[in-house]
């Protein structure tokens, strides 16, 4: 039979938006010796704004708002937080539909996307263009161009280009409706996974803004690197309490993110974390919280999005944070109707003090 403190632990958890799933949830939890966190939607809002475009082509002026265009129609296809990121931006800073047709789309988990896409309309002229442009703050760096459109600082980059490039730039510059184009964004794993080679440039300048915790994808056009797209989350106000708390109470606080390792690491270090795994597909998430479990270490996870569904289900304890996706919730033994990551030490607590008293 279910002891009356078990009933009570529930009822109040409930109360302070802390849905326990299951009595064992409650007995279990004060056995977790170490807490994972996912960082995007969990430590951070998960709700990245596009801060910074380098477009690697001669001159960007005529070529930004094509190339965003292609990019925006193929991210409109997913709902990554960051392919919401770039679309919103697009629609922002261009005022402008979202044109073209899209075949054989292929989003790949913790990777990226790509598609072909064809009879996108050339959106502005060359005139329109350069007016555009000239109502942007330019700045001259490094002999390159760099100007603000709607808060994302946008330049040129010079990858001392070879013919092909070339080729591609003055061709590209003219978006044609009859003509269609590969489009490819995401991560490094992704652009090495289509055999992309990254010229380094372009891989130091992705490397800048992961210093920064931003997250930085590459856009390539016909299998050409043409621009890096970075996005900037924020860190929620009370991720830091959160883990300093669990820290202080002697938990062993982890990081665990599909994300780059400079941007995982910038991200951790905000908020305190000193564990950190990055660049962990989503299908090895949950490999990573049985390795501790191997080891004897009870864990809780904590997470929100579809990518974090089987590590939440292979946790001792899976806690979601409601806002994310219904899936994660779904999977989890506890759902944070609050949102708010201090409920987690809450949901610990009560774990402790229901146990304590049953005994
Ligand atoms: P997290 O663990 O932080 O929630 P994900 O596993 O969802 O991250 O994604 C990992 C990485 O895959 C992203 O940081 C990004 O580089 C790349 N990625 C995934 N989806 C997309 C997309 N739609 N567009 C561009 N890049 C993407
Ligand atoms: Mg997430």
């Amino acid at each position: 039979a279910t002891p009356t403190a078990v009933m009570v632990g529930t009822g109040v958890g409930a109360k302070n938006g802390i849905l326990i799933k299951g009595a064992e949830t409650l007995e279990n939890a004060h056995k977790v010796k170490t807490i994972i966190f996912d960082k995007t939607g969990t430590l951070t809002h998960g709700a990245p704004v596009v801060t910074k475009i380098s477009l690697f082509v001669p001159d960007a002026t005529l070529f930004v708002e094509k190339l965003l265009c292609l990019v925006a129609s193929a991210e409109s296809n997913s709902e990554h937080p960051i392919a919401n990121a770039i679309v919103n931006y697009v629609k922002s800073t261009l005022d402008v539909e979202i044109t073209g047709k899209c075949e054989d789309f292929v989003s790949s988990s913790g990777m990226g996307v790509k598609c072909t896409l064809s009879h996108v309309q050339p959106m502005f002229s060359k005139a329109e263009s350069s007016a555009l442009v000239k109502e942007c703050k330019t700045l001259n760096l490094n002999n390159g161009k760099v100007f603000m459109l709607n808060g994302a600082s946008v330049d040129t980059v010079d990858l001392q280009c070879s013919s092909a490039q070339n080729d591609f730039n003055s061709s590209l510059i003219d978006v044609k409706a009859d003509q269609s184009y590969k489009v490819l964004i995401g991560n490094r794993a992704w652009l090495k996974h289509n055999n992309i080679t990254i010229p380094s440039v372009a891989d130091y300048i992705m490397s800048v803004e992961e210093d920064l915790g931003h997250t930085a994808v590459l856009c390539a056009i016909n299998g050409i690197i043409a621009a890096m797209l970075s996005v900037a989350d924020t860190v929620k106000d009370e991720a830091h309490l959160t883990v300093y708390t669990l820290k202080k109470k002697g938990y062993s606080v982890v990081l665990l993110t599909g994300d780059n390792k400079k941007t995982a690491v910038a991200v951790a270090r905000q908020v305190g974390i000193n564990k950190v795994f990055a660049e962990v597909l989503p299908s090895h998430k949950a490999t990573h919280v049985r390795n501790f479990q191997q080891e004897g270490i009870r864990v809780a996870m904590v997470g929100d999005g579809i990518n974090d569904t089987p590590a939440l289900a292979q946790a001792d304890v899976g806690i979601a944070i409601a806002s994310g996706t219904e899936i994660a919730s779904a999977s989890a033994d506890v759902v944070l109707m609050r949102s708010d990551l201090l409920d987690v030490i809450g949901c610990l607590e009560l774990s402790r003090k229901t146990v304590k008293r049953i005994r």
